[in-house]
């Protein structure tokens, strides 16, 4: 006879986390696009365009040369001096090498900052529409977020008064994610300002995502929370990466400058748990901040032009409403007016829409167009689109979504 196990098998940690929302769909539309379908995705958040020629190239060279053993575990001397002379140029922040983490994705930087931080029941304020994975990181490492929701009317974005206001003792983080993913949404420098004067003078950490810092359309400066003071930059820590202005996703490079006793935090977790970003991806990501800069430009203007279609499309369908994102390749589009139409699929009972999921899944099932529901960024009335995909795909996607909600009863 087998003894059944004592122990429920998966911890309470594992059996919590909520799968991603964004990877999941578009591995699905993946899965349905490889079966023949017609799919048209606006699923994940990946640039459409090449990585950078040069850059391939760099890796190339590492392997030939035989770059192909353990680095060091927070990156390679090349990379973190790249990284310094880049957040120099572009930020005007002052970083020395122990001042610098590279980890394999912006991602897990985030994940390693949590991990290094967070005390069972800290709190992280984390304004919604927030990325994903930012609750559930903070979950992952015993952390409390406490979400701070910005409403449409003022423009997705929140204030340091709101902030101020789900402070408790007990708070340890400010997440900022400037332009936003899911909603394009981009913070003034002021506001910005007020964030983190609100932190200095409370003694809470900043964490400022700047991984869509490439991304933006106001033709303003790009600002980094860090550069307001010494006091802001003792308290921030800026996350960035090579996924999004260098089209690098899949090379899995992401970075955190930070006090060093937070990078030296970090390094130990990510010793322990990951060692080193792959060397060939390191030597790659040299070249894409070292090297020349103009497919940044390309890609982005690319971004801007299709953003400036995909926007009036949206809004001319009725019962659709779509702000004019700042930054990044998203589109929010609140559709909560359908909420409570129904479709009926062939052969079966009639079904209601009653949120994001069921419009999205509607969207689907019936019209193979895949978009992300609201609900995982903790916005229900919404869905996400990203435009990160070729004009052709905007104009026949929109289409098929004008014609759902039309056929909606
Ligand atoms: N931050 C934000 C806001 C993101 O949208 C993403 C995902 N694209 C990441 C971090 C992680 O990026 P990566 O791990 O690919 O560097
Ligand atoms: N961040 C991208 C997105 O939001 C990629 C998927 C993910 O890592 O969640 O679509």
């Amino acid at each position: 006879m087998i003894t059944p196990p004592q122990q429920r098998m998966l911890s309470l940690r594992a059996i919590q986390a909520a799968p991603s929302p964004t990877l999941a769909i578009t591995a699905k539309a993946n899965a349905l696009k490889a079966q023949g379908k017609d799919v048209i995705s606006f699923g994940a958040g990946e640039p459409d365009f090449d990585t950078p020629q040069n850059v391939k190239d760099a890796a190339v060279t590492a392997l030939a040369k035989g770059d192909t053993k353990y680095t060091p575990s927070s990156g390679t001397v090349a990379l973190k001096d790249a990284i310094i002379a880049k957040l120099k140029r572009d930020n005007g922040l002052t970083y020395g090498r122990t001042e610098i983490i590279v980890s394999c994705g912006a991602k897990h930087s985030i994940y390693n900052l949590m991990q290094a931080m967070l005390d069972p029941g800290d709190e992280v304020i984390v304004p919604s529409p927030y990325w994903v994975s930012y609750p559930e990181q903070v979950k992952l490492a015993d952390g409390v977020p406490v979400i701070v929701p910005a409403t449409e009317a003022s423009g997705f974005l929140t204030s340091a008064a709101e902030i101020e206001a789900h402070i408790t003792s007990k708070t340890k983080l400010v997440v900022i994610n400037s332009p936003s993913n899911p909603t394009g949404a981009v913070y003034t420098p002021q506001v910005l300002r007020d964030i983190s004067d609100l932190c200095v003078g409370r003694g809470i950490y900043l964490m400022s995502d700047e991984i869509y810092e490439k991304v933006l359309y106001t033709g303003a400066e790009f600002v980094s929370p860090a550069s307001f003071s010494e006091a802001a930059k003792k308290l921030t820590i800026t996350i960035n990466g090579f996924s999004k202005a260098h089209s690098m996703t899949g090379w899995r490079l992401g970075y955190a400058a930070a006090d060093l006793d937070i990078v030296a935090a970090m390094s130990k977790i990510q010793d322990q748990s990951t060692s080193n970003p792959t060397s060939i991806a390191q030597a790659g990501g040299v070249e894409a901040l070292n090297g020349p800069q103009d497919s940044v430009e390309t890609m982005r203007r690319a971004f801007q032009e299709r953003r400036d279609v995909i926007v009036p499309a949206l809004n001319d369908i009725p019962g659709v409403h779509c702000l004019n994102p700042d930054g990044a390749f998203y589109v929010f589009p609140n559709v909560s007016a359908l909420y409570g139409k129904s479709w009926t699929p062939s052969g079966d009972a009639p079904r209601t829409i009653g949120g994001s999921d069921d419009f999205a899944a509607y969207l689907l099932e019936k019209y193979e167009v895949a978009v992300i529901p609201g609900s995982g960024f903790g916005a229900d009335g919404n869905i996400r689109l990203s435009y990160a995909t070729s004009m052709e795909n905007i104009k026949r996607g929109v289409a098929r979504i004008a014609e759902a909600v039309q056929a909606l009863a």
